[in-house]
């Protein structure tokens, strides 16, 4: 039998406007009582006895409690007569506690997966105490809770704290998995006794063994009438239930160098870790969604003995202090220390090795998909190296390449992002604010498309189209229509191999033998993709296969992607456009070759050259389309979608 006890003595002054004369654990959200709210998820989890402990207008609690029957399980109230703080409340009820107990403190509103919580703790077993314990959008001016790489509690650190120190952004959230024998030595202290400020700090103080439970799901107290605004408002909206671990989460994956950070060439010292700009207000949007927010960052520096796993902690500590500064927080930060060549002086032998967890190994996605049930099919990963695109496209993540750090030009692996962005900022926006737009629209447009059928999406170079058709598949395959997308892109000329204008660019004999293929076969077929590596403007294997299914929808994206829908012949083809403000594209086209080592007159040449052989030519194909979509990209990227028809549908 699983015992829980609420701590419910709370006058709540701070809440008297809201109470109406009844106690704190007692007001309303939604319809029902704080209390009520709580004995439901403890029911909910096989809790078949709660100790009620109350203190003011108890006997407003134990009639509530009678007249719903007790909700059919013990609950038992325990008047303790003063107030004694939330440790000594419970030793006032020492000998009615089971030997090992749950604590949920009165003014709480929570919903957390209570088994997974208590697998936790039974995971350790000599663990006296597990706290739940959560990142907070303000850890500047919050008692703070240090952990070690195995979850044990090595330190608090109450505010205020120590002028241009840094540490973990992990607060204790209140709710405790306790061992009632690991209380003995302090249970008959008289006096008032909190658990945070003195129970478990004498505990560690006592070699007691405490963990920590770290879980993004809800939980906040509701003490205050802003406060209990706040918890109903994310009540109504479903949020609080969203968020228990038994349910599937959304997240987004991000790399640390070059993307949260700049990239310094082995980072090794806090000194040398600065935050790109708009990073903590990026992270703030995604913490304040309802997206898991996790770092996967490769730190081979540690294997080669250049950077201590403590120092990498202070890095970690320095980049959650200011992150916390902007009111941004991660939910976890999982780093690889491996790596594989071995040899070097001063290296870490043991940290030497092939592993699962270095990127583009999916070892550290896997293992956050487990901690935080995370549904990799809604998720993404925003990396600026090609190892953080391959990791995405092994775990089935929708990527995202900023252009930031390295801006995909690293040259390792040949493939190909989803979605291309200028920086972190740009990605939460997309992530929360254009995604949901452009799959909006494509749910409209998409309906015309069936299985088999061809797409092509056609547009100036930077235009936009290829995020358009990474979304387009998204919704096709959300609706069960499975989809694929070929990128014109990669059947680019070796730079010197190229003949005259845009078409002299691509290798379009190929391109054309593979769609006339793909429009008679019977049975899958399986394509070896090539890439265009753009940094060394030369054609590489990517070594990514396709397998296209006889019913697959196929989209071919591309420039010049409706110069082929005319000669292929094929009965259902879609012919679409699409196409940003001019001079928005240029800037793009400009910036995409400073990227690459241009210089701006280097650049600037380019676009005139394009301007002048591409852009007649391209926008004389979208004559041809029977969708022209235009993006307008707003301040950041929040783009305001129209709808052209040309002809009719
Ligand atoms: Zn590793």
């Amino acid at each position: 039998m699983k015992q829980a006890v609420i701590l419910a003595g709370g006058k709540g002054t701070r809440l008297q406007e809201r109470l109406n004369g009844l106690p704190k654990p007692l007001v309303d959200i939604a319809g029902k009582p704080l209390l009520e709210h709580q004995i439901l998820l403890l029911k909910r989890f096989g809790y078949s006895e709660v100790l009620l402990l109350v203190n003011h207008r108890a006997e407003y609690i134990e009639n509530y409690c009678a007249s719903n029957n007790n909700w059919g399980i013990g609950i038992h109230c325990i008047n303790e007569g003063v107030a004694r703080g939330t440790a000594g409340a419970i030793f006032s009820a020492f000998d009615l506690l089971h030997e090992e107990f749950l604590v949920v403190y009165g003014d709480t509103m929570l919903e957390v997966d209570l088994q997974r919580f208590e697998e936790f703790h039974h995971s350790y077993p000599n663990a006296d105490a597990t706290l739940f314990v959560h990142p907070n959008d303000h850890p500047h001016d919050s008692d703070l809770v240090e952990i070690n790489s195995t979850s044990l509690i090595t330190a608090f650190h109450p505010y205020p704290h120590k002028e241009g120190s840094y540490f973990q952004n992990l607060v204790n959230a209140a709710l405790y998995c306790l061992k009632r024998d690991a209380l003995k030595p302090w249970k008959d202290t008289p006096g008032l006794l909190d658990f945070g400020k003195d129970i478990f700090p004498a505990m560690l103080g006592q070699w007691q063994i405490l963990r920590a439970y770290n879980s993004p799901e809800y939980i906040k107290d509701c003490g205050t009438p802003k406060r209990l605004d706040k918890v109903t408002s994310d009540y109504v909206s479903g949020r609080i239930e969203r968020s228990g671990l038994y349910r599937k989460q959304k997240a987004v994956f991000i790399d640390r160098d070059g993307v949260i950070n700049k990239e310094v060439s082995h980072l090794n010292s806090p000194q040398q870790f600065e935050l790109l700009p708009n990073v903590g207000k990026a992270i703030k949007r995604l913490t304040d969604s309802e997206f898991r927010t996790v770092v996967v960052t490769n730190q081979p520096v540690v294997a080669r003995g250049e950077c201590s796993p403590e120092a990498l902690q202070e890095i970690h500590n320095k980049m959650e202090s200011l992150l916390g500064q902007e009111g941004a927080y991660v939910d976890r930060i999982y780093y690889c220390p491996h790596h594989p060549d071995k040899g070097f002086e001063g290296e870490v032998t043991e940290l030497k090795i092939q592993c699962d967890c270095r990127k583009p190994n999916i070892g550290m996605v896997k293992q956050a998909s487990t901690e935080l049930n995370i549904d990799t099919a809604e998720s993404w990963i925003v990396g600026d190296t090609s190892v953080d695109m391959l990791t995405g496209e092994r775990a089935g993540l929708h990527s995202i390449l900023v252009e930031t750090g390295y801006a995909g030009l690293d040259g390792r692996y040949g493939v190909v992002p989803n979605f291309i962005v200028p920086d972190l900022n740009a990605a939460a926006a997309f992530i929360l604010d254009d995604f949901p737009k452009l799959i909006a629209l494509c749910e409209k447009i998409g309906k015309q498309v069936n299985t088999r059928d061809f797409v092509f999406i056609g547009g100036l170079s930077r235009s936009g189209k290829s995020n358009f058709a990474g979304c387009l598949r998204h919704s096709l395959n959300h609706n069960g229509k499975r989809a694929v997308i070929l990128q014109i892109d990669r059947w680019l000329h070796n730079e010197v191999d190229r003949g005259d204008g845009v078409e002299g660019r691509y290798n379009t004999k190929e391109l054309a033998d593979i769609l006339s293929v793909l429009t008679k076969r019977k049975e899958a077929i399986v394509l070896e993709l090539p890439i265009y590596d753009k940094l060394n403007r030369r054609v590489s294997i990517s070594g990514s296969r396709l397998q296209i299914e006889p019913d697959d929808i196929v989209i071919v994206e591309g420039t010049i992607a409706l110069l082929f829908a005319d000669n292929l012949g094929v009965q259902n083809s879609h012919k679409w456009f699409v196409e940003i403000d001019e001079n928005q594209r240029s800037e793009r086209v400009l910036k995409e070759y400073r990227l690459r080592g241009f210089s701006d007159e280097e650049a600037q040449s380019i676009l005139i050259t394009r301007q002048q052989d591409e852009l007649p030519f391209i926008m004389k194909s979208a004559e041809k389309a029977s969708i022209r979509v235009a993006l307008h990209i707003g301040e950041v990227t929040a783009p305001q979608i129209t709808f052209q028809q040309q002809n009719s549908l």
